[in-house]
């Protein structure tokens, strides 16, 4: 590593609360472990203050940021440019300084899909996400996108769901099932997504699915990631399931952004490590 100087590169998190912390070590723990002189900073701005902080954050010469709630959808009229996918998710959580312009993406469905791909490919299946709100829609557009074949929205309002179902229309065959009861996954689904917040920091907590429709060979994956083996994956692996944890994702999105701001490609068990340590699962 290079001997300290006060010429770093400067990147951040704009978030409202400690949301942030765990992602500061993650971050740089990355950049100390390729030897990155680099810093990551967690600030936390009140959404009044939203647009000085981007203007900053240009004027300090960042190279990007993560943005986080309340921020994700505010700050995109304040931005240069969307990618592709922010685009269609309608949020950002990562921004990127390209030429001087600061372009909005979104990593969140791109780290879920990463850690996806360890265990399954979507292309061709058909996937069943439980919820419709930011999580899940970063999800399912990147799961569309890499070709699911059709996509079964299960949410509690039913406004929300329709809304993602028609974001996702055109790229996948997409039906909304307004959630009341036990949900039961139906037989011809090769992956189950919890991507609610049901769990979180809740070991009991378990959205409430059919039990006895989670069978050998079908992928559950949550997007909660403390604690590490939510209520949900502990009940799936019980039944014979492949089980995908939420801190695969939060790793993953990490690593996309990471691979934007240096152009490096970040080593994900230090990260992991990392992250694990910060939120002490
Ligand atoms: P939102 O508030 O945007 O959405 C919450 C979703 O959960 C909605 O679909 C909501 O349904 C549903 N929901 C909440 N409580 C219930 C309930 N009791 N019964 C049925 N549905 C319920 O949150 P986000 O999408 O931003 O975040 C969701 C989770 O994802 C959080 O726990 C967050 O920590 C996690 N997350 C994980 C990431 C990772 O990298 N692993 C990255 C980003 C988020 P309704 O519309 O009916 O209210």
């Amino acid at each position: 590593m290079s001997a300290p100087n006060f010429l770093h590169e400067l990147t951040g998190s704009m978030s409202q609360g400690a949301a942030g912390n765990p992602t500061v070590a993650m971050i740089e723990a990355a950049f100390a472990h390729h030897g990155l002189h680099w810093r990551y900073v967690n600030t936390e701005v009140e959404p009044a203050a939203l647009a000085d902080a981007v203007r900053g954050a240009k004027a300090m010469g960042f190279r990007g940021w993560n943005v986080s709630m309340p921020h994700k959808v505010s700050v995109i009229p304040l931005l240069d440019g969307l990618g592709a996918s922010a685009q269609l998710i309608g949020a950002v959580n990562c921004v990127v300084r390209r030429d001087g312009r600061f372009i909005g993406e979104n990593t969140d469905g791109k780290g879920f899909l990463t850690s996806l791909l360890t265990v399954a490919d979507p292309r061709g299946q058909h996937v069943v996400m439980l919820g419709a709100g930011g999580a899940a829609r970063a999800c399912a557009v990147e799961l569309a996108l890499a070709g699911a074949r059709k996509i079964t929205i299960v949410n509690r309002a039913e406004s929300r769901g329709r809304e993602l179902v028609q974001v996702l229309a055109g790229l996948a065959e997409a039906e909304l099932v307004v959630w009341q009861g036990d949900f039961p996954v139906p037989a011809d689904a090769a992956i189950l997504v919890n991507g609610t917040s049901i769990g979180l920091y809740d070991d009991t907590a378990c959205p409430p699915v059919a039990l006895d429709s989670l069978r050998r060979g079908l992928v559950v994956a949550d997007v909660i990631f403390s604690p590490a083996e939510p209520r949900l994956l502990r009940e799936a692996a019980a039944r014979g399931c492949t089980i995908l944890d939420g801190l695969g994702m939060l790793v993953n999105q990490g690593a996309t952004a990471l691979r934007y701001w240096t152009g490096l490609d970040p080593d994900t068990a230090v990260m992991r490590r990392a992250l694990r340590a910060a939120l002490g699962v």
